[in-house]
């Protein structure tokens, strides 16, 4: 896990300007949800409504 929090860890200095934003659910990034979290579901389950209508 070292290498992907090093990885994470340039990638904000190299973006200084974008901030990561954290879930308020999961407490991840919003792109990194846990399985569990209420919001990804959430999310998932409007993508599929938008892919399907
Ligand atoms: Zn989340």
């Amino acid at each position: 896990m070292g290498f992907l929090k090093k990885l994470l860890g340039r990638k904000e200095a190299y973006e200084p300007g974008k901030r990561v934003r954290v879930c308020v659910e999961c407490g991840m990034p919003v792109e990194e949800h846990k399985e569990w979290c209420a919001i990804y579901r959430e999310q998932q389950r409007r993508d599929e409504a938008a892919s399907s209508a």
